[in-house]
């Protein structure tokens, strides 16, 4: 197999949670790029509609990955549409942005749910269906806000809850290495999308002055890392946490 081939997808199917708006939509386009089927998981179906209209062969399904019972459900669903799935990505994810003695119960809970209890929901529901048929590729979204404490924004739930990401992700790898299943996550640094309002005058010095490369990312070049866990190209790395954040936790 040459360099490139080992990044290719052709006859693959993935599904990518969230994956109707920001870096989600960027993993589609990607996969899709690479060879691969994609299915896009979302709790709004009628967001995922304009995906679909601009790529034709990429498939949506519902589910909001906070319930288990809509997560088991869309799993029947893709495999009996799709035909196995060969790679998850666990993209779906919530941020409050508030100082720890101003977060609500519902805020954390809702940052916990969405990104831990969703992350397993889906981990454990792809992952039985994966163990049935030999193997896969899971790829978690951590942040870099699982490795250090980002400013001004305090945001503990959305740290605390990206810490558990990468430590499942670790924790799946050991145990499901014998399975096929490999597990690694993306720990991304700071990225223009919804949830990042990375243009605000009044984050600019930590979000752009504190970079080394004195720059947010785009979703655009995020995605290719994605296409290198998801591939053979990683095929000897699990467990892994890959952080492309332009030299910011360097520090
Ligand atoms: P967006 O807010 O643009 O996108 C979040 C996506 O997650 C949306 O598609 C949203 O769907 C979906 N989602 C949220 N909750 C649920 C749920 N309960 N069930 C199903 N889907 C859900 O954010 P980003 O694109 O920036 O974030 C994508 C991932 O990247 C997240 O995990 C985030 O934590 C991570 N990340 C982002 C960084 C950044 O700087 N932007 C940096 C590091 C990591 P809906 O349209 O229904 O709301």
């Amino acid at each position: 197999m040459s360099v490139l081939d080992a990044f290719g997808l052709a006859g693959r199917v993935a599904v990518v949670t969230g994956g109707n708006r920001g870096l989600g939509r960027a993993f589609v386009t990607a996969l899709t790029e690479a060879g691969a089927s994609v299915a896009i998981v979302a709790r709004d179906t009628a967001k995922t509609g304009e995906v679909l209209a601009s790529q034709p062969d990429v498939r949506g399904f519902q589910a909001d990955v906070r319930q288990r019972g809509e997560v088991d459900r869309v799993v029947q669903e893709i495999v009996g549409e799709m035909g196995g799935v060969d790679i998850l990505v666990n993209n779906a994810g919530t941020c409050v942005h508030a100082p720890a003695l101003d977060v609500t119960e519902h805020d954390w809970h809702e940052v916990i749910d969405t990104n831990v209890n969703g992350v397993w929901n889906c981990c454990q529901a792809f992952g039985k269906h994966m163990a049935e048929r030999g193997g896969g590729t899971i790829v978690n979204v951590g942040s870099i806000s699982g490795l250090i404490v980002n400013r001004p924004q305090w945001q503990p739930a959305y740290n605390a809850s990206k810490a558990a990401v990468h430590q499942l992700t670790k924790s799946l790898a050991a145990e499901w290495a014998p399975l096929g299943i490999r597990v690694n996550a993306l720990a991304p640094g700071y990225i223009k999308t919804e949830m990042a309002p990375v243009d605000r005058p009044e984050f600019r010095q930590h979000w752009i002055e504190d970079v080394p490369m004195k720059r947010y990312a785009t979703p655009d070049e995020i995605a290719p890392s994605l296409i290198y866990l998801a591939s053979d190209a990683s095929a000897f790395m699990t467990g892994s946490v890959l952080v492309i954040d332009g030299g910011y936790t360097a520090f």
